[in-house]
């Protein structure tokens, strides 16, 4: 999108009207959508309770991704780990929220830039004017770039420019789909891409009022809450949210319940971050994607990152190319993990090895 077209123009452009988004309060737009909107909304998040008074938010699989969210109850509020990719979802999480307790929002910590974890920033700030937002200063620098990587201000450029597009693709496919399943659940994804680029116009950047470059102990309403700041992992600045009394980690993305995304991310650094945050005492982890996990399953998922920068920097070695490491590479690293790397729909093993293999070529070999 050139950054000289309006949002008006841009959207008469895309063909969404105008009017009905300039009205558009997502608050009350969640109630006056669409019937079939409003029913997936319902759906977005299952509130799991993990300990006394804290929930994991564990985001259905959308085609449109959302992250988890943590949701600590303290006595005097609640605070929020990620705010998903987009404001209405965040409103769905509240919505839920609502159910097990009346009391407001004080803080959202962001676990880093990517747009999945924090475009939802703005449903809380708007809601609750005092809210504050806390990140490491890294992610802040990171939302505030032009070009970051997968999430930031710059980001969200992209994507309103790159969203018509998919949304003309999908258009494409439709009429192309070869099965009523197909054409069915192609209708789905785009009804959710529309919805998505419609917010997306009105899209307003909620950046965190508050850094911590280093760990940080809260004391919050009775609760003790820790930001760990161990080192770089799946980026240059996620933070871990410890509860020392509860023994939960809400981990973000450096700790996921799917196949890990790379292309932010710095292998070698992941792998000793993730040692470091393994020393702290803590039984169960909501991470960033898929479910609750019990803190043993770590070392499946740092065992991965450790077999893929192993076998990747021994292909290179013997002279192996790209494409062939990443036919040989995920073949062999399949028979120990493509079953545990492929539990939900989203993430799974094949989808996303042989970009990791990519990925790992270029961050770890080509570097050396
Ligand atoms: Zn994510
Ligand atoms: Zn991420």
């Amino acid at each position: 999108m050139s950054s000289s077209l309006t949002r008006r123009e841009f959207l008469s452009r895309t063909g969404v009207a105008v009017a009905a988004i300039e009205t558009a309060d997502y608050f009350c737009a969640c109630c006056a959508v669409a019937a079939d909107a409003k029913t997936a909304d319902r759906d977005l998040f299952q509130l799991k309770p993990v300990a006394d008074g804290v929930y994991a938010a564990i985001a259905a699989p959308r085609y449109k991704v959302n992250s988890n969210a943590a949701v600590i109850v303290t006595n005097d509020g609640v605070i929020v780990v990620d705010s998903h990719s987009k404001p209405s979802a965040a409103f769905a999480l509240y919505r839920e929220i609502q159910s097990v307790t009346k009391m407001p929002i004080r803080k959202i910590i962001n676990t880093h830039f990517h747009w999945d974890h924090w475009q939802g920033n703005q449903a809380y700030a708007e809601k609750f004017p005092n809210l504050e937002i806390i990140a490491s200063e890294r992610t802040r620098a990171n939302l505030t770039s032009a070009d970051a990587g997968s999430g930031g201000i710059g980001y969200v450029e992209k994507q309103l420019a790159n969203v018509p597009k998919e949304i003309a693709k999908l258009k494409e496919d439709i009429v192309r789909a070869s099965s009523p399943e197909q054409k069915a659940r192609l209708e789905a994804n785009l009804r959710q891409t529309e919805g998505y680029l419609e917010e997306l116009a009105q899209f307003k950047p909620t950046l965190p009022t508050r850094t911590v470059s280093n760990s940080v102990t809260l004391k919050e309403g009775g609760r003790e809450i820790q930001i760990l700041v161990l080192g770089r992992a799946h980026t240059d600045g996620d933070v871990f949210i410890y509860l020392p009394r509860e023994k939960v980690v809400a981990s973000g993305d450096a700790l996921i319940d799917w196949m890990p995304f790379l292309n932010d991310g710095y292998p070698e650094e992941w792998v000793q971050t993730l040692a470091a945050l393994e020393k702290y005492d803590f039984d169960r982890v909501i991470p960033g994607h898929g479910d609750v996990m019990p803190k043993a399953q770590m070392a499946f998922f740092r065992g991965y990152l450790t077999d893929l920068i192993g076998a990747v920097k021994n292909a290179a070695a013997n002279g192996a190319g790209l494409e062939e490491m990443k036919k040989e590479i995920a073949n062999r690293l399949a028979p120990k993990y493509e079953q545990g790397m492929s539990k939900h729909p989203l993430g799974q093993y094949r989808d996303r090895v042989a970009l990791n293999i990519e990925m790992v070529h270029r961050k770890v070999v080509k570097k050396s």
